[in-house]
């Protein structure tokens, strides 16, 4: 495995960061997950822009212009061997000493990329469908970034590993914003509906592609809050992110959605989706 650290290309372990970097002793940093098909990245300006949204939320510069950032994803992708592989990058206020929480007067930034293999979507659960849990959402106000600070949803992710389920739906004031790690459709009287963007979810690069895929194909689709008691009779629900593409869910805590079985709705965007994909293996 071949990671990017400042600049350089290296084996992992031959990587070091500083104990004192500010990603390991305050998370203060930010992220992001580019999904790349073929080696090749799928909307990578969406994400270098919500990178560059996610920063200037954080008051960071950022430390290398898109150029740059695309040449140097690029050659990681080449030098691990290309095919089907997110790519997972970070940027962080780097290494500070003495430890104080206001920034540091010259921060050096911390650049680090890897990529993984992306697994197969798998057959058995997009004919099952996965169930989810649902809980109160015990983030803060700036969801909007993909901050390196993921402890809720570290907590929520394993609360929902532990209950056997696959995610679990954030709730405020009784609507669902959005999964852990994954946005929220569902499909309300023939409408494809997901909560809009806002302070308290993500934008996810995957929900905007679902979102124009609907326009594109002329699927009547709306932004909309989503109380969790319609959600629960929806005729679909979905959840989205970048390294699953779009996953149907097929229960809500004790509850069956529908029929309890993956639907018509998701069937068709799940092949409006795999096309999308083709096209860029094939550019
Ligand atoms: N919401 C949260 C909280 C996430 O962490 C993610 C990414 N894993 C998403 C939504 C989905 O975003 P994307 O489609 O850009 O992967």
């Amino acid at each position: 495995l071949i990671v990017h650290l400042n600049g350089e290309f290296l084996p992992l372990p031959a990587a070091r960061i500083s104990p004192l970097d500010r990603g390991f002793v305050f998370a203060d940093g930010v992220y992001e997950v580019i999904p790349a098909y073929g080696g090749r990245l799928l909307r990578l300006q969406e994400h270098l822009q919500r990178l560059d949204n996610s920063l200037s939320g954080i008051r960071m510069d950022n430390p290398l212009p898109h150029h740059a950032w695309q040449e140097m994803l690029m050659e990681l992708l080449r030098r691990n061997g290309n095919g089907d592989q997110s790519v997972y990058l970070q940027v962080t206020r780097g290494p500070a000493f003495p430890r104080e929480h206001a920034f540091p007067a010259h921060p050096r930034p911390t650049v680090f990329a890897m990529c993984t293999p992306i697994r197969e979507s798998d057959p058995a659960l997009r004919e099952a469908g996965v169930p989810v849990i649902s809980h109160p959402d015990i983030r803060w106000d700036r969801c909007d970034l993909k901050t390196v600070s993921l402890l809720p949803a570290v907590l929520m992710k394993q609360l929902a590993k532990d209950r056997g389920a696959f995610e679990t739906l954030l709730i405020r004031q009784g609507l669902v914003l959005e999964g852990a790690a994954s946005n929220v459709f569902a499909v309300l009287d023939g409408v494809l509906t997901t909560p809009p963007k806002g302070p308290f979810l993500l934008p996810g690069i995957t929900r905007d592609l679902v979102l124009e895929l609907a326009a594109e194909h002329g699927f009547p689709a709306q932004e909309r809050d989503i109380p969790l008691e319609r959600l629960l009779s929806a005729d679909e629900v979905w959840i989205t992110s970048s390294t699953r593409a779009i996953v149907p869910v097929t229960r809500v805590d004790e509850q069956s959605i529908a029929s309890g079985r993956p639907g018509p709705v998701f069937a068709q965007f799940h092949d409006w989706y795999q096309a999308r994909l083709a096209a860029l293996r094939t550019g």
